[in-house]
């Protein structure tokens, strides 16, 4: 069997396009999105999806602005920003760039952030909401994980779905998402003992651990869809945390890295944006 390949690329502009509209919308009533990208220090990696993030909110017609700050700011100077963010009207989403530097207090910092303004959904009450079934924003890679699996037309209810890692931004809503599509889901993480056994047993499988080629065909159960999350740098070449070559011979569909989940997180932070934004103008 070869896997059918999911065009994450393709569907994210689809999804993109289908934004357009409600963009033009708003702005017919005076209101403009907003998302503002707070970016601390020189990350190479960090920088590249800070620019891509305002490429594709430019692109949308939102106002997009990143700001920039030294790898040595302080916790109060980076709080401040936020809280400012926080206050002007123009700004519907904020954004934080993580990794911070090592001497800032992340937790503190995505606690700062106003709850209808956090489109990256990494703030407390909106992890909270998920875990509740209630309305908020959903983290955007595991929501654009759903989204990819939706476009599979593959039925998710019933079956087995592992998740490997247990990251609050990856893993852990990935997880919630899945239970909420009534899978039966397990999380597995580095404690995990024969993994392989674990997910070998999985009909859906999402991989978000940060090592290349981590999962091999031989891990993967004939006809299983495999979600790559994800994005390792190896001799400059870009690569999934799934050993694609073996896992494609196996897999029913699968997600290519580059091409995959990544282009979706965009195209849903597009999407959360742009609620908060209609959520603003509506209030
Ligand atoms: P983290 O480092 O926060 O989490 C990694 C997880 O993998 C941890 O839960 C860890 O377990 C688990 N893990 C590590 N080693 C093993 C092992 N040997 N066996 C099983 N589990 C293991 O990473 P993130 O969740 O932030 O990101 C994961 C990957 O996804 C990275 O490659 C990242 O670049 C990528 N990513 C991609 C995005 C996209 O848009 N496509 C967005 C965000 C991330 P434990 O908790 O026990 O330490």
């Amino acid at each position: 069997m070869t896997a059918q390949i999911i065009d994450g690329k393709g569907i994210a502009l689809k999804v993109r396009e289908g934004l357009m509209p409600r963009v033009e919308a708003l702005k017919a009533k005076g209101k403009t999105p907003g998302l503002t990208v707070v970016l601390v220090g020189e990350n190479p990696a960090s920088q590249i999806y800070v620019r891509n993030k305002e490429r594709a909110a430019v692109k949308l017609g939102f106002k997009s602005e990143i700001i920039r700050m030294e790898e040595t700011a302080t916790q109060q100077e980076l709080m401040d920003v936020v809280l400012r963010l926080n206050a002007d009207e123009t700004v519907d989403g904020i954004l934080v760039q993580l990794p911070l530097p090592k001497h800032l207090d992340e937790q503190a910092v995505l606690a700062a952030i106003n709850p209808n303004k956090d489109v990256d959904g990494f703030h407390a009450m909106n992890a909270g909401r998920l875990m509740n079934g209630e309305k908020g924003f959903v983290a955007c890679t595991p929501k654009g994980v759903m989204r990819l699996l939706e476009e599979t037309g593959v039925e998710l209810s019933g079956k087995n779905a592992v998740v490997v890692g247990r990251s609050n931004i990856v893993g852990k809503p990935m997880a919630l998402l899945l239970l909420q599509k009534n899978c039966t889901v397990t999380i597995a993480h580095s404690r995990t003992q024969n993994l392989a056994e674990v997910t070998r047993n999985a009909d859906i499988l999402v991989v978000a651990v940060g090592k290349p080629c981590f999962i091999t065909g031989d891990m993967i159960k004939p006809g299983a869809v495999v979600m790559d999350v994800g994005i390792n740098r190896v001799d400059g070449k870009v690569c999934g945390d799934v050993d694609y070559d073996s896992a494609v011979q196996v897999a029913s569909h699968i997600t290519p890295v580059p091409g995959g989940v990544g282009a979706m997180t965009i195209a849903m932070l597009m999407e959360n944006a742009l609620e908060a934004a209609e959520q603003h103008a509506a209030e």
